[in-house]
């Protein structure tokens, strides 16, 4: 039984936020206060909602946050899920998304226990600006350290989020361009959307894709490589052949029409859009005594109900019903 939406988007990509803390204060992600925190399930819990989506065709699993490196029983998890096997009978793909700031001791049990990739997030080459973006000081370094750990772990290949906003991390384009080539990264520039804690977003702060291509050009030209239709990245090699970077463009070039993803938050609730308006209690059938059968008739409801796409810079409208660290990324 695969699960597929009612545009036909088939839905294989799920992301589990497992905490909605975080140890860092990004200022494009968080207010610099402890905003609300919602509640955490059991990793039992998690693992019951990422067995039943295998049964219904799921095959690839992302961790996230918050910051999932700060939850307990992490490499447990991740090992469990390394058993899991897709309707095809084949290993699930487990990723995690991280700010990498405990990656450098967790990168080699993580592998061992059967993680296939990392994404770290990195939002500046220098650690003068990324201080001034985490509002946390000496993380460069740990990040970096992290980065270079899941590399030697065999990772590979390791990919690094940037999130770029105009007059403030925007001159790092071509920095980043020489750190994808020296460190072997893949370094993958993320559009700004509007889901912000603070709601400080705005059209003009939007590095776009071509704006990127352009500005990395007056370092070297790009040349784009071709993505698979599933893919959420445009990927490009610089000309040389030396170094790749991947630009998502999800508010200059939105890919909902081949969307693939549905979001469990670590309050257990599914999501279906990053920018969905309404969420689908499943903590609150799996407390009630849920079946697995009454689960996958409940999963099924709200797959029907995916968004068919996001309004960024439309008018009219409607933030999402709940910020980046409380969704997961
Ligand atoms: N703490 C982990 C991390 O830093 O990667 C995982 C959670 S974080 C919310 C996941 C990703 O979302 C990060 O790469 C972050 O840069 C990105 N992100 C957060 N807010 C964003 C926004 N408003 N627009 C685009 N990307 C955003």
């Amino acid at each position: 039984m695969h699960l597929t939406d009612k545009f036909g988007r088939r839905i294989s990509d799920l992301r589990i936020s497992i905490t909605d803390r975080c140890n860092y204060k990004c200022v494009y992600c968080r207010s610099g206060n402890d905003g609300p925190q919602f509640s955490e399930m059991d990793i039992a819990e998690y693992l019951r909602i990422a067995r039943i989506f295998v049964e219904l065709g799921i095959t690839k699993v992302r961790l996230t946050g918050g910051e999932p490196l700060l939850r307990k029983g992490l490499v447990e998890m991740v090992r469990e899920l390394g058993g899991m096997r897709t309707l095809e009978g084949r290993p699930l793909d487990i990723a995690i998304t991280t700010n990498g700031h405990l990656l450098a001791e967790l990168a080699q049990p993580l592998a061992d226990a059967g993680l296939t990739r990392v994404t770290v997030s990195m939002d500046a080459v220098d650690p003068e600006h990324f201080a001034r973006i985490t509002r946390v000081p000496n993380g460069y370094e740990r990040v970096l350290a992290g980065i270079r750990a899941a590399q030697r772990a065999g990772l590979h290949p390791v990919k690094v989020n940037c999130v770029l906003l105009r007059g403030f991390n925007d001159d790092q384009i071509i920095p980043f361009g020489v750190f994808a080539r020296e460190e072997g990264a893949i370094v993958r520039f993320i559009e700004f959307m509007p889901l912000e804690e603070d709601r400080v977003w705005t059209p003009e702060i939007v590095i776009t894709l071509d704006e990127i291509v352009r500005r990395m050009a007056a370092f070297m030209p790009l040349r784009e490589v071709e993505h698979s239709r599933s893919e959420t990245a445009r990927r490009y090699r610089f000309e040389d052949g030396v170094g790749e970077i991947g630009i998502i463009a999800p508010v200059s070039q939105p890919f909902c029409g081949h969307c693939s993803r549905i979001r469990v938050t670590s309050d257990g609730k599914i999501r279906t859009c990053l920018f969905s308006v309404r969420e689908h209690d499943l903590a609150a059938l799996m407390l009630n005594g849920a079946s697995d059968e009454e689960m996958i008739a409940f999963i099924q409801r709200a797959v029907d109900q995916k968004e068919e796409r996001h309004h960024i810079g439309e008018a009219g409208f409607i933030p999402a019903s709940r910020t980046m660290v409380h969704i997961g990324g």
